[in-house]
């Protein structure tokens, strides 16, 4: 294999370093840890190896590494993102290494959850941790190489002081660090001083034009259409970004670089796609038709990131606004179903008031569950498939609260989707100063929230898999590790309803970190 002049090398673990078979939601496996199946064979099934180019590049790599990528080469630097099997052919040669995340350590969602409730690591902090200890690595160390870390888990770090030292981490960059990298760099190379920690505010997150754009392909095309979010959800850090919409021409630009490296779909990331070109959160319609009418003529996939289930409800019954952008996805591209994340968060109109009040906007918090549920019905009449997740211990959350979300868990049985649950960890006392405990007590209401969503969510698996995502021969063995895990998770499932559940009422959970 040739090698490169790196003096900047950018990285991260097999868990991130993957395209999950062209299916992002294979992704989730590598928030839990293995079950029933060798962990060789559980991170071959959700992060297989990606295609590397003769340099040790990968293909495709993580959107938020080639922003990085890109600022550092814009500013005159040799800086390249190489997989993690191809660093030992730059230890002599790298000056800084740089490493991204969006879980180093499994303590975001839902890695924390699985690992709550199987007691067991996830294979995402196994694999970071494998990363961490290579000989690559640690021959880099022995060089004096410089470590930077950052990524949206930047502040998992402030939790482990123990590995920062003992991986001899020399810089954590937390928040937009677009801009701010480029001064890291320069610092390090110069041989000045870098603060150990560097925060980005709200208001140093760079405005679009100082937001470089992509030189390399990104996984499955993702493109960024917006950044920031106007709802202002108590326990969500990204609503403290400013809100930015990407003009159509940078996001067609970003979508060339990735068709240049052969990745044909786009995954149109943002917080809340229909607010895509918005007034606050007034839908603007003609925006987003634009918006998709460019990137259906220039893509033969498209799949959303994120949408909000109040701006569905809300734009279909204003403009009809689902139909006319699936029938247009539709019509012009071969697929049949868009998938997108969604968040649900609670069934209790009670606690949507207190926690995410602007989440029902423009209609009432009252109204959240009619909202969740009349959003469900429009994404399974138009073949929109959403990933869903609600949050299970809220501060302040009463019995009464998650028998609504119960309740409304009932109420979305027959619309298509998976539905995951999520437990509220506080992240702020996550590492008490007693020896690291955190957890919550599992009442009787949660076990039975989890067990409806685990039945709702292995149901409609079967049909979304085998009817939806994974059509085709191509996808028949991984098909077949599917189904023999679904199997499998059912059959463990209702042993543990029949001899378990009764005992999971007031059962505390703890992770030790
Ligand atoms: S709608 Fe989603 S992204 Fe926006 S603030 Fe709420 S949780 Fe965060």
């Amino acid at each position: 294999m040739k090698s490169l002049n790196v003096d900047i090398a950018i990285t991260t673990d097999r868990s991130m370093m993957t395209n999950h078979h062209r299916r992002e939601f294979l992704g989730f496996l590598a928030t839990g840890p293995a079950m029933y199946v060798p962990e060789e064979v559980w991170m071959y099934l959700c992060c297989p190896k990606p295609e590397i180019d003769e340099f040790g590049r990968p293909v495709e790599a993580p959107y938020g590494l080639r922003k990085i990528e890109a600022a550092l080469q814009d500013a005159g630097f040799e800086a390249h993102i190489i997989d993690p099997d191809y660093l030992g052919k730059y230890v002599d040669k790298v000056k800084i290494l740089m490493i991204g995340h969006h879980d180093f350590f499994a303590f975001g969602p839902p890695s924390s959850e699985w690992w709550l409730i199987t007691g067991k690591e996830p294979v995402n902090r196994k694999s970071f941790f494998k990363l961490m200890e290579s000989e690559s690595i640690k021959k880099m160390r022995q060089r004096g190489v410089k470590v930077v870390v950052g990524g949206p888990a930047a502040w998992q770090w402030l939790w482990e002081p123990e590995l920062v030292e003992k991986w001899g981490i020399d810089v954590i960059v937390e928040g937009e660090a677009d801009e701010v990298i480029i001064d890291v760099a320069r610092k390090i190379l110069n041989g000045e001083e870098v603060p150990r920690y560097i925060s980005v505010g709200a208001y140093e997150s760079p405005p679009i034009d100082r937001i470089p754009l992509i030189k390399g392909a990104s996984v499955n095309g993702l493109v960024e259409i917006m950044r920031g979010c106007p709802r202002g959800c108590k326990f969500c850090s990204v609503t403290l970004r400013p809100l930015r919409h990407i003009p159509i021409d940078r996001i067609l630009k970003e979508i060339e670089v990735n068709k240049g490296f052969g990745i044909n779909g786009a995954i149109l990331h943002s917080e809340d796609i229909l607010l895509y070109g918005a007034r606050g959160i007034e839908v603007n319609e003609e925006a987003l038709i634009r918006l998709h009418d460019a990137v259906t003529k220039s893509v033969k996939s498209v799949a959303w990131a994120h949408a909000s289930l109040a701006a569905i409800v809300y734009s279909q019954r204003k403009y009809k606004l689902i139909t006319k952008i699936t029938d247009m996805i539709y019509s012009r591209l071969d697929q049949n179903y868009l998938g997108v994340e969604v968040g649900i968060e609670t069934g209790s109109p009670r606690l949507a008031k207190i926690i995410m009040p602007a989440k029902s906007a423009p209609f009432k918090a009252e109204e959240w569950p009619d909202i969740v549920e009349e959003a469900f019905a429009i994404m399974h009449d138009h073949r929109i498939i959403p990933a869903a997740t609600f949050i299970l211990g809220f501060p302040g959350e009463e019995p009464d609260d998650v028998i609504k979300t119960i309740e409304l868990l009932d109420r979305l049985k027959n619309y298509r989707s998976l539905i995951v649950p999520m437990l509220f960890v506080p992240m702020g006392i996550l590492k008490s100063e007693e020896g690291g405990v955190v957890g919550m007590k599992i009442m009787q209401e949660h076990a039975e929230a989890m067990r409806k969503a685990f039945w709702h969510t292995v149901t409609w698996a079967e049909d979304i898999v085998y009817n939806f995502y994974m059509k085709g021969l191509r996808y028949e063995p991984l098909k077949f590790i599917i189904k023999i895990f679904l199997w499998y998770a059912k059959k463990k499932m209702s042993e543990l309803e029949k001899k378990l559940l009764p005992k999971f009422s007031g059962k505390e959970l703890s992770l030790k970190v």
